[in-house]
């Protein structure tokens, strides 16, 4: 039993380790894909370009610079990547790891050393969330340093469940129908901001970040409390993905396929001016026939005599 055992361990340890490799390539294929395919879709990147890639220190800026990399080597333009680190001096901020690695990557590097944490902490009194006024602030010097290094696109590590988030975030407490586009103008009308993480699942991210060993500094040296409306939006969706296969899947589809005359914004669709044209639409009303919450008795021979009937 024992000689049995001690056979079959190594070789089942083999294929384990054969399996993981194949898993992580498979990973590592699926995200320059989706980043390409985000490249490509939103014209992120265009022959000459010079790519500021913000890095904080966390799983998703390092997966950005990675791919970016990557990416670059096989691109059929050519364009410029440096790697930019704004160092708010936070309490116990490890300020020599970005700069180990960055030089171990022999990527183009700067790091702004600009004291934002003093000023949050002066401005806003105790117990009260500092993180609007901080990312104001570090905006603004981002896109100052892009402006001073000659970036012409600015490459932030937001992904596809951020872009969620903010989008529920948005209609939840601001009523408003908007999330983080893959690609915008920045606040001072300078910069494009681009993201080209907008495809990729957080959770690819944090395999990704497990695989390479990226060497992570914490994100909660400030001392800040975590959003909670942000983090209650985050346990919503992933309910919904284990309860509804699928569902999280089309509320980002339905992100990009928009239809303006089946909304009410006025200012987006000519309501005022709508004119039957007399010519059918095959997207027009019909697109509700099909409703997969009814079966097919409910909609043809119960609600017409209903509606007669009434
Ligand atoms: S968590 Fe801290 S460092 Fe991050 S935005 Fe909020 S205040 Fe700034």
């Amino acid at each position: 039993m024992n000689d049995v055992t001690m056979q079959d361990t190594p070789a089942q340890s083999h294929k384990d380790i054969e399996k993981t490799a194949h898993e992580n390539n498979k990973l590592h294929k699926r995200l320059c894909r989706q980043v390409g395919q985000a490249i490509g879709d939103f014209n992120m990147i265009e022959d000459g370009d010079k790519v500021m890639v913000c890095l904080s220190g966390g799983k998703d800026s390092y997966a950005l610079l990675d791919i970016l990399i990557t990416l670059r080597e096989r691109a059929p333009i050519n364009f410029d990547i440096v790697a930019v680190n704004l160092d708010q001096k936070q309490p116990n901020f490890p300020a020599d790891i970005l700069p180990a690695y960055l030089s171990k990557l022999g990527v183009p590097f700067h790091i702004e050393n600009q004291d934002t944490y003093s000023i949050v902490k002066r401005v806003i009194p105790e117990g009260k969330t500092t993180c609007s006024l901080c990312s104001r602030l570090r905006r603004g010097i981002l896109y100052r340093v892009a402006t001073e290094l000659g970036a012409t696109k600015v490459a932030l590590g937001h992904h596809r469940d951020d872009i969620m988030e903010t989008f529920f975030l948005n209609m939840f407490f601001g009523g408003k129908l908007k999330s983080m586009p893959p690609k915008l103008q920045s606040d001072d009308g300078k910069q494009i901001v681009i993201r080209p993480l907008a495809y990729v699942k957080e959770a690819d991210l944090t395999r990704y970040a497990e695989v390479k060993q990226f060497p992570i500094i914490p994100c909660d040296l400030c001392g800040s409390q975590e959003n909670l409306q942000r983090k209650q939006i985050k346990g919503m969706l992933r309910e919904w993905e284990k309860k509804f296969p699928g569902r999280v899947e089309n509320i980002f589809s339905s992100l990009s396929t928009v239809a303006p005359s089946h909304l009410m914004d006025r200012a987006l669709f000519g309501f005022a001016d709508l004119k039957a044209s007399g010519i059918a639409d095959p997207n027009g009303d019909i697109a509700f026939d099909d409703d997969p919450c009814s079966t097919p008795s409910a909609t043809v021979s119960s609600i017409i005599p209903l509606q007669l009937a009434d």
